[in-house]
């Protein structure tokens, strides 16, 4: 319990200066923690390496942060899995999206988790949340990549696999009424 409130810690230090990108500009580190509660409290995932991980998820990808930092702190597989759902930035934004819906299927289970709550979150706030530049098409085309790579992960967590597939039916849904 106290590496996690260490990680979120950390994590909220790492993020300070980012907001998400969504029209309300809410503080970076609201995704992280909404990330760690879902695996929690709606996927009763109970291993605190998975949970830290998700809490540093996106430090390496979004931060300065090293994964030598990590590893020191945190040790190799909180490490591991949070390189594994870091995206190689030096590649082209489609390509990255593409390498997604191709890597699932191989990630851990640990990583798999994080992943799917990432994408929970993700699409949660383009919903509820969208950047202003966004139109329905652009938020629905990032819900069907969405539902394109957690077909990648399935089978790791039915609860939270349940909790997607309502989201993302529900979204779909709302923006196909406004088309
Ligand atoms: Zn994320």
């Amino acid at each position: 319990m106290s590496k996690f409130i260490e990680a979120a810690y950390f994590s909220a230090k790492k993020h300070r200066d980012q907001k998400r990108k969504g029209n309300d500009a809410s503080p970076y580190i609201n995704h992280p923690l909404e990330v760690a509660n879902l695996l929690a409290n709606v996927g009763k995932v109970e291993d605190y390496d998975v949970l830290i991980g998700a809490i540093l998820h996106d430090t390496v990808e979004d931060t300065e942060t090293t994964k030598e930092e990590i590893t020191e702190l945190f040790g190799a597989t909180v490490c591991g899995y949070v390189l594994e759902v870091t995206d190689d930035k030096s590649l082209p934004k489609a390509e990255r999206k593409q390498l997604q819906i191709e890597h699932a299927p191989h990630l851990s289970n640990g990583a798999k988790l994080i992943k799917l709550c990432d994408k929970i979150s993700n699409i949660r706030d383009v919903m509820e949340n969208p950047p202003d530049f966004w139109d329905d098409e652009r938020r629905l085309q990032y819900v069907e990549w969405g539902r394109k790579v957690v077909a990648g992960l399935r089978g790791v967590n039915e609860n939270l696999e349940k909790h997607f597939d309502e989201l993302t039916e529900k979204a779909i849904q709302e923006i196909n009424k406004k088309v």
